[in-house]
């Protein structure tokens, strides 16, 4: 069952019947086994009394008697030898009685039609106002021999019933708290699997597996928690891999940066050997520069969404102006540029598309061949502006394209080392792109090109 609501429902009133169907065949067992033969016992007695005493006093007459005793909440019926009928209190639903019965009853035996009574009637058998359900006891009076068949009447046996339906209340009710509190113990189980789940993370134990199948809200609680601890691993190991990367990154160039300063304090180093390490400097020191400023942007990325500064601008000439912007560039590496830019609007942080436009235009020259060629493209469709850019440059194994977005991560190939760079270009792009609820991706093959296709969301 996919819904709690139904699951507990369900089970407190498979509860309620299950109980209420237990008692029921329990009260039935008590009245079978116990209350039907002691009902017997006391009917008889009772019998053997009523007869006892009428033939005590043969001055009483018996129909007098008999009909007294019927008041008290007795059915009687009296049949004698000559087969004279006489019945006292309450009629008889149903009058059949073997005659087999009677006669041994005359012949002085003792009929216990309560307890021979059929078991299939369960408890209800208790009220069957049938002579058979009677108490058969022989009577002699005055030299003239009768049966006598005694039943307490229906009032006076409700007033025996109300403890045995005081029982079956108190069996019903009993039974349902015990399958209430196993029900309980089962339904909150995951529960605790839940909550000592919650300590382990706590004490920052991420290797949470929890054995939870279920299909409603607890089982999708258990899913989305094991999902949760699985993407706090991976969040807390990027942290860590970010640190010790930045270490890295910094530390790299500031030690070239230091190595060449020494360089330059020998004196007999030729102009031309001082020149090329100044350059090296200059480029080392640019790229930290980068550096930090990529890695300012990022983090306040991260910061939130208020951050953008929205506006209503056309995004076909932003990118035409970046295009104008790296032409001498693109002379210079012999690379070949297409275009298809019609004007559309869109409401997005021009300055932050702008880094993206910047990279992506960037990296499709950098990671191109001599005399490659680079095509931009803008289109529309209903619900987005989509833009793409793609060269015809080294490309990406499927593996680099999966990791490419990630923060500091550069192809570790000599070709695409050569290059100047910082791995943090793509991890800022898509930041960007997702606070403007966009979509990235990239479709690549090695050694033909790469094309990265972006979704923004319509104005
Ligand atoms: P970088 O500063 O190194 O360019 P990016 O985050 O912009 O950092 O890119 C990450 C890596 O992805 C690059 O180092 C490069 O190996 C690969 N890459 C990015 N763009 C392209 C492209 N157009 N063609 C091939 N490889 C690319």
């Amino acid at each position: 069952m996919r819904n709690l609501t139904a699951k507990f429902s369900a089970t407190f009133i498979t509860i309620m019947v299950a109980s209420s169907i237990i008692a029921f065949f329990l009260s039935n067992y008590y009245y079978q086994h116990i209350l039907k033969p002691l009902n017997d016992e006391k009917n008889t007695k009772i019998a053997v009394e009523i007869a006892t005493f009428a033939e005590k006093h043969p001055e009483i007459h018996i129909d007098d008697y008999l009909d007294q005793v019927s008041r008290t909440g007795y059915q009687i019926y009296l049949v004698s030898q000559q087969e004279e009928e006489q019945f006292f209190g309450t009629p008889y639903r149903v009058k059949y009685l073997p005659k087999k019965t009677i006669e041994d009853v005359l012949s002085g035996k003792t009929y216990h039609g309560i307890e021979q009574f059929p078991t299939g009637t369960f408890i209800t058998g208790f009220f069957a106002n049938e002579l058979i359900n009677t108490i058969g006891v022989p009577l002699t009076i005055g030299g003239h021999h009768y049966a006598m068949f005694v039943r307490p009447d229906i009032k006076l046996l409700f007033n025996e019933m109300h403890v045995l339906f005081g029982w079956l209340l108190l069996l019903t009710i009993l039974l349902s708290i015990l399958f209430v509190m196993i029900s309980t113990k089962f339904l909150i189980k995951p529960i605790h699997t839940l909550t000592n789940a919650t300590k382990k993370l706590k004490r920052g134990d991420f290797s949470i597996e929890l054995d939870i199948h279920r299909h409603d809200e607890i089982g999708q609680l258990a899913l989305h928690f094991t999902d949760m601890a699985h993407k706090l691993e991976r969040m807390i190991e990027l942290r860590k891999e970010f640190t010790s990367n930045i270490t890295h990154d910094i530390q790299s160039p500031l030690s070239n940066i230091k190595g060449y300063i020494q360089l330059l304090q020998n004196d007999s180093l030729r102009e031309e050997e001082r020149q090329q390490y100044l350059q090296i400097i200059e480029s080392e020191t640019n790229r930290l520069s980068k550096m930090t400023k990529q890695l300012l942007i990022l983090n306040s990325l991260e910061q939130s969404k208020d951050l953008l500064k929205k506006k209503k601008y056309n995004v076909a000439h932003q990118l035409k102006d970046l295009i104008r912007s790296y032409q001498w560039k693109t002379y210079e590496q012999n690379i070949m540029i297409s275009y298809s830019l019609p004007d559309t609007m869109i409401m997005a942080d021009p300055e932050l598309l702008q880094h993206v436009w910047e990279n992506l235009f960037t990296n499709a020259m950098k990671y191109n061949h001599d005399g490659g060629s680079i095509d931009i493209t803008l289109a529309e469709n209903e619900t987005n502006i989509i833009i793409s850019f793609k060269d015809t440059g080294i490309g990406l194994s499927d593996e680099e394209k999966e990791r490419i977005f990630d923060r500091f991560y550069r192809v570790d190939a000599s070709r695409s080392k050569k290059v100047e760079g910082t791995g943090l270009g793509l991890s800022i792009v898509q930041s960007v792109i997702m606070l403007h609820n966009g979509k990235i991706h990239v479709e690549s093959t090695k050694e033909e090109g790469t094309t990265f296709i972006i979704h923004l969301p319509k104005l």
